[in-house]
């Protein structure tokens, strides 16, 4: 089979090795570099537990990945030869009683692994990835499995194709993976109301030793320590179309709320900022499956999960354009869902 797949964010390059590695020919076609996006600038919480409101396709989907994250990054980190900066480290989310005690229940009752310590709940099996080893170890992955990446803004889907604006390039299945600027890719028939970019800024501190193991949450700002005295604390959420700029009044409120749940982080070092932009849709849930023509695909508005949900996402568009069966049911992710 053959395969074009728009974008190389984590989605396009997740596809991409999927597909590479049963031996089909695959291209991924990017505006810029991959991992040039939101794949890059994620925290890197691997966290459907924290995420999740309650049992339904989300906190599904989520676990369902989660559970493949082992072995996917150790297929990556083999073949590529580089680290992804995976580490099985938990979650702690503090806050009042009355907030998580019912979390708790639900989550035990589901047969999740939770524990309560003082003043927190602590999530044993919702990890981390560094975004940025794992898109350069992704692509290196995907290229030696045989995926191509070629530059290039793709202007137009069509059934069976992609138009670059002086080129149409024909294949069997399209895969449209273009994050925030999906609803801008013509053709591919996602509205810009359904799905629109969500910037959240991001700042880095190093500590002379590393301040806590685990990841920690107040429910208001998150601090995923890399263990290694580096801690990635984040985010905002804000509606700023495609702007991407790093704001003081961003970085000023997210350090703010760190000192204040970690007061040990006060004398850290300031060693940077950035931002990127989530794909975000109306329900919050992804868009995963058969498109809006015949030979093509989508595979986006994954919202706050992306990193999380890239294993899973891989595998169920892998499965669709081979005729298999998926395993999980993707209905909920449906592109029809949504109002045109
Ligand atoms: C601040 C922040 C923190 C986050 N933290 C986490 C986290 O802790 N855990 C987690 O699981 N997720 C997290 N996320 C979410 C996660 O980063 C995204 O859901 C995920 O990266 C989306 O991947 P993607 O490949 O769909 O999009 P992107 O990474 O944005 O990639 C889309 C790609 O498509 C390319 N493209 C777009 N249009 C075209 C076109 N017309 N032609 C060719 N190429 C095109 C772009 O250049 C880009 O490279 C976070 C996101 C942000 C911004």
């Amino acid at each position: 089979m053959n395969t074009l797949i728009v974008g190389g964010g984590i989605m396009g390059m997740s596809i991409a090795l999927e597909l590479a590695a049963r031996g089909d020919r695959v291209t991924v076609l990017e505006k810029a570099v991959p991992g040039a996006e939101a794949s890059s600038a994620a925290a890197g919480m691997l966290a459907p537990q924290l995420e999740a409101h309650g049992a339904g396709p989300a906190l599904t989907l989520g676990l369902e990945s989660r559970k493949l994250y082992p072995a996917w990054v150790r297929r990556i980190e083999q073949l590529a030869g580089s680290g992804t900066g995976y580490r099985e480290c938990g979650v702690l989310r503090f806050g009042p009683p009355e907030a998580l005690a019912p979390v708790y229940r639900w989550q035990r009752e589901l047969g999740l692994n939770v524990e309560q310590r003082d003043g927190a709940l602590f999530f044993p099996d919702d990890h981390q990835v560094e975004p940025p080893r794992l898109m350069r170890a992704l692509a290196g992955a995907a290229a030696k499995a045989g995926a191509q990446v070629r530059s290039g803004q793709v202007h137009e889907i069509l059934p069976h194709a992609v138009d670059l604006g002086t080129e149409r390039l024909e294949a069997d299945a399209v895969v449209v993976a273009a994050g925030s600027w999906t609803s801008l890719v013509k053709g591919a028939r996602v509205s810009p109301r359904a799905l629109q970019p969500v910037r959240g800024q991001l700042v880095e501190l190093h500590c002379r030793l590393s301040p806590f193991d685990e990841t920690r949450t107040d429910g208001t700002v998150y601090l995923v320590s890399r263990g290694d005295g580096r801690v990635v604390c984040g985010s905002t959420m804000e509606r700023t179309g495609f702007d991407k700029r790093v704001t003081a009044s961003g970085i000023a409120g997210i350090l703010n709320r760190a000192i204040a749940l970690a007061p040990q982080l006060e004398h850290a070092e300031l060693h940077s900022s950035w931002a990127g932009l989530r794909p975000w849709t109306e329900d919050e849930l992804p868009i995963i499956g058969e498109g809006p023509m015949p030979g093509v695909h989508l595979a986006t508005g994954h919202f706050r999960n992306g990193i999380l949900l890239a294993p899973i996402t891989a595998a169920l568009i892998s499965r669709r354009l081979h005729g298999e069966a998926t395993g999980v049911d993707i209905n909920p992710f449906r592109f029809d869902r949504f109002p045109t």
